[in-house]
């Protein structure tokens, strides 16, 4: 199977552009990278990844940023805003709290535009410009359409962005709607969005740029990379584990690409590859679903419901390369509650560090796989959060301590404060 970890490096079949193709996980048909529009495989409508005849070892990794690691990515430069080379936090409280040899958030929300959305259309963008697309498009439970919006723009290319109505955080919106992106609001949730624009692409109104798109994934591998290098920088081996949010499960597939591709370099032995663990809501866990049942295929979830709406979503698109990915690394899934992710959130805050809720499940799935025993006290765990607290103050403010309405003179605060 081409997902399994110890698959071999495929021989370069003649579609390849200077070492790049696309293949299908499916049938392994392959295809030119940069000739046509294609998401899927023309062949039997799999999922397609990107391929490379060399695949590069860390020594091979310069400068900052997500293109630090262009030896590992379909093109040379992006369409860039300094994207990437996030914070690898320590929280020694959390740590202690949670009950593991060490804890690392790596913050996803310091990117540009607040999300690791960025990383993705750095290089999604530049592949558009590359094809030489007009408009560029997507369906978004918010950072998305806040990412595309922002790198389009700065790619000089139009935006089209389907967002599921009332169900978008505010600063996410205010992101899309400044960076000029015509925002069209749909009275359905993600999964309906996802429908209508990939049949918007496919009639050729447009370039998709969701997850699906397979080039996106190519930047986002270098969340796990960064990872890996700060684990080895600061105790001279990887993590043991990666737990991260999941929607599409677009970053459980590419961090499991980034490990793929490494250990058929030979930069990393196949036991050094962190177990990934995804978490989803309680009220949007068909991943978790899947995984609980061993199933190779995922239930398609039509009621969706969650406080974090980033990973409300009931039809990961990108489930059939993110469940070998977490069977493979001999990882897990898990569902948390709302009220779990927003306890996670006041965890963060309390060591300083601002998510929005989707953000927080990372943390509260770590939380709640300690106390089961899943994970162990002598692990080093990375927990990753994709997105900034200002990203949806309305759940900030939920979470955290009401204002209090004082006059205006010191006397008076004085007072207020002594009457507590
Ligand atoms: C997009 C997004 C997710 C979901 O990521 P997938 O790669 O689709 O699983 C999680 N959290 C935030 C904040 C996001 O913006
Ligand atoms: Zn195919």
């Amino acid at each position: 199977m081409s997902l399994s970890l110890s698959a071999e490096q495929p021989a370069t079949p003649d579609a390849a552009d200077d070492g790049v193709w696309l293949e299908c996980i499916e049938c392994g048909e392959t295809f030119a990278p940069f000739e046509d529009v294609r998401y899927t495989c023309d062949e039997c409508d799999g999922l397609l990844e990107v391929r490379y005849a060399d695949l590069p070892t860390f020594d091979d990794f310069e400068g900052e940023g997500v293109w630090r690691y262009a030896d590992a990515l379909p093109l040379e430069e992006g369409v860039t805003t300094q994207e990437g080379a996030t914070p690898l936090y320590e929280v020694p409280r959390l740590e202690d709290s949670v009950g593991v040899e060490a804890l690392r958030i790596k913050h996803e929300g310091m990117n540009p535009t607040g999300s690791f959305k960025d990383r993705g259309m750095t290089v999604g963008v530049a592949v558009a410009r590359e094809l030489g697309v007009g408009r560029l498009a997507c369906a978004s439970t918010g950072n998305t359409s806040a990412a595309l919006a922002a790198y389009g723009s700065r790619g000089g290319m139009e935006t089209l962005v389907l967002l599921p109505a009332g169900k978008v955080a505010a600063g996410k919106i205010a992101q899309a709607s400044l960076h000029g992106a015509r925002i069209l609001e749909v009275d359905g949730n993600f999964d309906a969005c996802l429908d209508i624009v990939q049949e918007l692409a496919e009639a050729g109104e447009a370039y998709l740029l969701n997850s699906l798109n397979p080039f996106r994934l190519e930047g986002q591998k270098t969340i796990g990379l960064e990872i890996l290098e700060g684990f080895r920088d600061d105790y001279g081996e990887f993590p043991d584990r990666i737990v991260l949010p999941v929607g599409n499960a677009g970053n459980t597939s590419a961090l499991y690409k980034a490990f793929r591709e490494l250990v058929q370099a030979g930069a990393l032995s196949e036991d050094e590859v962190p177990k990934l663990v995804g978490v989803q809501a309680e009220g949007a866990a068909p991943m978790v679903e899947a995984i609980e049942n061993g199933a190779d295929e995922v239930r398609r979830w039509d009621d969706v419901e969650t406080r974090a709406t980033a990973i409300r979503i009931g039809n990961p698109v990108n489930a059939p390369k993110a469940l070998p990915g977490i069977r493979e690394t001999g990882g897990t899934a898990i569902s948390v509650s709302d009220e779990e992710i927003t306890e996670a959130q006041r965890d963060l805050a309390r060591e300083g560090i601002g998510v929005e809720p989707a953000s927080a499940a990372s943390v509260a799935g770590l939380r709640k796989l300690r106390a089961e025993g899943i994970v162990d006290d002598d692990e080093r765990v990375a927990c990753l959060t994709t997105g900034h607290l200002l990203k949806d103050p309305d759940a900030a403010a939920a979470a955290g301590n009401d204002p209090e309405p004082v006059p205006a003179d010191t006397e008076g605060v004085l007072e207020h404060l002594q009457n507590e």
